[in-house]
């Protein structure tokens, strides 16, 4: 799989996957609900990267104030949604991770720098061994 492949969703389309992705947000899956606004398959998955965590000092703050710092910022995430059908993707910079989404899983590093054919990649090959990120 290379970065070719790999389209940003048509300006056309936007509005409509924005709204099957916003319907699917809270799901505990890397499988999204619905068709794709492009091709009508069911296809389409979503995958988040944590940004990296709060050090140690700050985690274990006793001032409120800094408690909800952390918790505000415990689920920062970038996203990524894609149509494995027809190869469509939307990268969302500081989309917020779902609630029960994993703090890490199929080898992608928090907050690192990744590309988006090597990150679908791995979600990809992990769920053809386990079906979703829950093995
Ligand atoms: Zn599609």
């Amino acid at each position: 799989m290379s970065t070719s492949k790999w389209r940003v969703v048509p300006s056309d389309l936007v509005a409509q996957w924005l709204e099957v992705f916003d319907a699917a947000w809270s799901q505990s899956s890397v499988r999204v609900g619905g068709v794709c606004p492009n091709c009508h398959e069911r296809a389409l998955h979503h995958f988040y990267i944590r940004h990296k965590m709060l050090n140690e000092w700050q985690s274990s703050s006793t001032f409120e104030g800094e408690r909800e710092g952390v918790h505000r910022q415990k689920d920062a995430a970038d996203s990524i949604e894609w149509c494995a059908h027809c190869n469509i993707y939307n990268y969302v910079k500081d989309q917020g991770a779902p609630p029960r989404w994993p703090e890490t899983f199929v080898g992608v590093e928090n907050g690192g720098n990744h590309t988006v054919a090597s990150v679908i990649d791995a979600v990809m090959n992990h769920i053809v061994k386990y079906g979703d990120f829950r093995p």
